[in-house]
């Protein structure tokens, strides 16, 4: 069983209007990119992980990888593209042919849980695709030029994270389609589902957030210094 993981960070970070991209902060003694990175790397189950980075910052990347794990075989550090959906392209390319399972987790969400990677991992064995979520606790609404258009059935309603794992052939297969047809998601499960395969559900966390605002921001300062990485609440 061979399973292989994509961390997708190659984002500007621009809603944050900073000059360094969020991944690369300082956060306590790491840069966030680090925190999701050590996860992967740590999880016994995954033998190898592919990170891209804002081709800007690969050299920087590349010595902070040196720096704070010396050489590490099995990590591979590349530029990503334009989009995400091209970041995880470049990234794929780099994933061996024999591997089984191809874990994808965006750079910044730093805690998820090896409990959750795992769980999503065992689901995609399953049914060759599998996404963690959480269910809408707000009432969601369709809104067009500040007007209300509908509101959606909340209990139907799930916001979607990473990690998000797939058989290796069904994401290649979806990636060569998307490719062929034009398609542009903001998640590799939109393109599986197009092309009609099975996606199932694990349920997320709420720790699990994206970092995306500046309040993103301040409450990941918050959680770390109450010191709940450190007591590693992400192998839980
Ligand atoms: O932009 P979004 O919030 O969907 O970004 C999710 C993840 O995708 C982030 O970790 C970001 O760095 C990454 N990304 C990427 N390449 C891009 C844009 C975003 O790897 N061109």
């Amino acid at each position: 069983m061979l399973t292989y993981a994509i961390i997708p960070a190659a984002g500007r970070g621009v809603r944050l209007g900073l000059d360094t991209p969020k991944q690369f902060l300082h956060l306590h003694h790491k840069p966030l990119l680090l925190y999701t990175l050590e996860v992967l790397l740590e999880a016994p189950f995954i033998n190898g992980v592919v990170l891209a980075v804002p081709e800007d910052f690969l050299a920087e990347a590349q010595r902070l990888v040196r720096d704070y794990y010396g050489d590490y075989p099995s990590l591979t550090v590349l530029a990503g593209g334009k989009e995400r959906q091209d970041s995880v392209w470049k990234a794929l390319q780099q994933v061996p042919g024999e591997c089984d399972l191809v874990v994808v987790h965006d750079g910044v969400r730093p805690l998820v849980t090896r409990q959750l990677l795992e769980t999503t991992c065992q689901a995609a064995l399953l049914t060759g695709a599998a996404i963690a979520a959480i269910p809408a606790t707000d009432t969601v609404k369709r809104v067009h030029q500040e007007r209300v258009v509908e509101t959606l059935p909340r209990e139907e309603i799930w916001l979607v994270q990473t990690p998000q794992v797939f058989r290796l052939d069904i994401l290649l297969d979806s990636y060569q389609e998307a490719r062929r047809c034009g398609w542009a998601v903001t998640d590799d499960a939109s393109l599986v589902e197009r092309m009609g395969f099975p996606v199932s559900v694990v349920p997320g966390s709420r720790t699990n957030l994206k970092i995306t605002t500046r309040e993103d921001l301040a409450w990941l300062r918050w959680y770390l210094d109450t010191g709940r990485v450190a007591n590693d609440s992400r192998s839980e």
